[in-house]
């Protein structure tokens, strides 16, 4: 199931993640989503027959309440808009995709006031959010949509690396930042590409 996979990918990449923080920032990146996933990971059983805006509120908000960081705030704000968004739905469909990453997106800015180019995780959602409205209108394939947006969030994510950071801890760094991947674009990253992966699994 796609929401596992996510979470287990997090999981996975803990240490990746934390390594990359502790260059560009403070080091708490990586731990503190695998908190916050592990969490998630062990509520899905029990949320199994939930409707998807509701499944995604229940995310969220265990987001919110473990993560902490300036991640716990806003991905945790995303899967809470992006559960409004599919309230009542049982299931996901590629033309839901462009309200959802646009809504998401929103919500990130509004909170964090970043912008492209300020070396954040919405370097790689920008890219991702265009490429899903594009997509969306060839095809009504979640996966062949879902799969633009990975694509589009990892050459966000490579842009990254030559950006300073103008957002979060890691703008204390100055220009240490230059020549590393983002973690929040990194993990943001993983996400979707985990996503991709199952569904094509699933076919
Ligand atoms: P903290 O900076 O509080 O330690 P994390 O280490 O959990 O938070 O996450 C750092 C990541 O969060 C950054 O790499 C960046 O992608 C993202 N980030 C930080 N501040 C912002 C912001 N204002 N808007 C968007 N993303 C942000
Ligand atoms: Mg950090």
């Amino acid at each position: 199931m796609v929401l596992e996979d996510i979470a287990s990918e997090i999981i996975q990449n803990k240490d990746y993640l934390t390594e990359l923080d502790s260059v560009g920032g403070d080091g708490d990146h990586g731990v503190n989503l695998e908190r916050g996933f592990l969490k998630v990971r062990s509520q899905l059983e029990q949320l199994k027959d939930t409707d998807v805006g509701s499944l995604l509120t229940v995310v969220g908000t265990t987001i919110l309440g473990t993560v902490g960081g300036a991640t716990g705030s806003l991905y945790g704000a995303a899967f809470i808009k992006a559960g409004n968004v599919c309230r009542g739905k049982t299931e996901i469909r590629a033309q839901d995709l462009p309200e959802i990453f646009n809504s998401c997106l929103s919500v990130m800015v509004e909170l964090g006031g970043a912008k492209k180019g300020d070396k954040t995780m919405l370097d790689a959602l920008i890219p991702a959010a265009e490429a899903v409205a594009k997509a969306a209108g060839e095809s009504s394939d979640i996966t062949y949509v879902l799969n633009a947006a990975a694509k589009a969030a990892k050459g966000g994510l490579e842009s990254t690396k030559s950006m300073q950071a103008k957002k979060g801890r890691a703008m204390y760094l100055g220009d240490r930042t230059l020549g590393h991947y983002d973690v929040g674009a990194m993990s943001l990253c993983f996400m979707l590409e985990s996503s991709v992966k199952t569904l094509k699994k699933l076919g």
